[in-house]
């Protein structure tokens, strides 16, 4: 069996959960073993209709009052309880801050490796793997051991296809064992952003601004040219560090990944840790007073000069077209 450790919203699969799914469901065909997902949380068993479509035969829903919240060691050791009943040969995760933080506990518990943030694994007494390191600058060829073995799914690297036979799950309930250490470290509030207009990972345009931009006054420019474009704005974790712009507009290896047909980046460097994040951009137009900056090698265009000087004349060109 392999079992897979499925995120939702409110009964709705996350993406990255589905992602994971198709690699854990490759990983149970190699292996002729069944697909099982395990999954947590406030209306947790709503989720298997969905799961159905990604040929998941059992749904495990860990029934625990308290669990509405995360809580990574009180998830870690609901799935490590439900691992040691089922004995699967692999469980795996999405590559999300949740999924890598819940299956470095079980890891830990266990004494044994876990593989993070896989896009390929061939099967046998070890798992060959290809997976990301350094924010999927670079791949890394692996082998992983143990009995069973523990693995994430880079995020939105395979692609969720549903299954060719679609399967009707049964659901069970899996009631943990949980002490009040485990709740030590949980959830106690949800606190919704006020993101306005075109979100960043959707957005088909972004408009970045970095160190070089100056202050916080100087995104206006960058914002009038966003809403002229039908985009949104985003900034360098150096814009962000300075307190100019939220981290919600971080662009990065710590922030938003978005992939527009253009990304405007103004003022940024482009550091790797931020390329990271934009690579997913069809264009990239640079503009950077510093003809040397990284950013002008990777853009498909770019304007070497002040941005103060360059956007205005920018958003004038635009508004009288
Ligand atoms: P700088 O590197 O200082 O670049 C400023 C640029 O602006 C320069 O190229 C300069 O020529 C240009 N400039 C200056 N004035 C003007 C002007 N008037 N007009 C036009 N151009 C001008 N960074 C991220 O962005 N996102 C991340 O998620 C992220 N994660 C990280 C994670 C780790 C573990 C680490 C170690 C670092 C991370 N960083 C991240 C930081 C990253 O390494 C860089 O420090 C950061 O991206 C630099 O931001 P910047 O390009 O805005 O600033």
């Amino acid at each position: 069996m392999v079992l897979a450790l499925v995120e939702h919203e409110a009964g709705v699969p996350e993406d990255s959960s589905l992602e994971m799914l198709t690699l854990a469901r490759g990983v149970a065909e190699e292996t002729d073993e069944p697909l099982t997902a395990v999954v947590v949380g406030a209306e947790a068993a709503g989720v298997a209709d969905d799961l159905g479509t990604y040929g998941v035969e059992t749904v495990y829903v860990v029934d625990h009052e308290r669990l509405d919240d995360y809580a990574p060691v009180a998830w870690a050791t609901s799935v490590d309880q439900l691992a040691a009943d089922l004995d699967p040969d692999a469980v795996v995760a999405p590559g999300s801050t949740r999924g890598h933080e819940v299956l470095a506990h079980v890891a830990a518990r266990r004494e044994q490796s876990m593989a993070a943030n896989c896009i390929e694994v061939t099967t046998g007494e070890e798992y060959e793997l290809t997976r990301q390191r350094w924010g999927g600058t670079l791949l890394e060829e692996a082998r992983l051991g143990g009995d069973t073995k523990l693995l994430t799914a880079a995020a939105h690297e395979v692609s969720a296809e549903p299954a060719d036979s679609p399967t009707e799950p049964a659901v069970e309930s899996f009631d943990p064992s949980l002490d009040e250490e485990a709740f030590e470290v949980r959830v106690t509030r949800h606190e919704a952003s006020d993101v306005e207009g075109v979100p960043l990972g959707e957005a088909r345009v972004v408009v970045g601004g970095g160190r070089g931009v100056g202050g916080p006054d100087g995104y206006d420019q960058l914002e009038e040219l966003a809403d002229l474009l039908g985009g949104a704005v985003g900034a360098s974790r150096a814009a962000v560090n300075e307190g100019w712009r939220p981290h919600d507009d971080q662009v990065g290896q710590t922030g938003a990944k978005i992939s527009p047909k253009l990304y405007v980046a103004c003022g940024i460097s482009g550091a790797v840790q931020h390329m990271v994040g934009c690579k997913g951009a069809e264009n990239i137009l640079a503009i950077n007073t510093d003809p040397e900056a990284a950013i002008i090698q990777k853009a498909r265009w770019a304007v070497v000069g002040d941005l103060h000087e360059v956007v205005p004349e920018l958003n004038e060109s635009i508004r009288s077209a």
